[in-house]
């Protein structure tokens, strides 16, 4: 092999190395604001076993869960909640707060990730929100929450599993 060809070799081996480590740096598997998805078209009755009763009651049924019996209520670690059912990640430690409820409450959501609807169930409007990639319903969101967005987001416990930092999160379940 001759020098020229030795160095067009080089030369292609390093545009090779450019082109495959720029896709290796931009992807950021664990980064839970990262993650894109697609709303599944899933029936929910297809989620009976993948999720527990308990879990299926609220996720699927629109149930509340008893005020204080979850214990991710009392989660002050840093990481991410994730919809129990499809594992979409919905909400990051930082936005969590004690409000006294007995629900897991937030202020904030990752953006995207809910969707919303009125429901009527008690008499009165409130606002529903859910899953945004399987439906799964989490909780209502309330205006009286604390800044910066002024938004109580009460989550049911149930319906969410807590990621620790450093743990890897799952990948998206269809
Ligand atoms: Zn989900």
């Amino acid at each position: 092999m001759n020098a020229k060809a030795l160095l067009v070799l080089a030369a292609l081996s390093i545009i090779a190395a450019a082109l495959f480590a720029t896709p290796a740096q931009g992807k950021k598997m664990s980064d839970p604001l990262n993650v894109s998805f697609k709303p599944l078209t899933k029936p929910r009755e297809a989620w009976k076993g993948q999720v527990s009763p308990e879990a299926y009651a609220v996720l699927f049924e629109e149930g509340t869960e008893r005020a204080g019996s979850c214990a991710l209520l009392h989660e002050k670690r840093e990481g991410t909640f994730i919809c129990a059912a499809c594992y979409l990640p919905l909400f990051v430690n930082h936005t969590k707060f004690e409000s006294g409820t007995g629900w897991p409450s937030f202020n904030d959501p990752i953006p995207g990730r809910l969707a919303t609807k009125t429901d009527y169930k008690i008499g009165y409007p409130r606002t529903e929100y859910h899953c945004a990639r399987c439906g799964g319903h989490q909780g209502h969101v309330f205006e009286d929450g604390p800044p910066p967005t002024g938004l109580r987001y009460c989550n049911n416990g149930v319906s969410m599993r807590f990621i620790p930092k450093g743990e890897p999160l799952p990948a998206l379940r269809d």
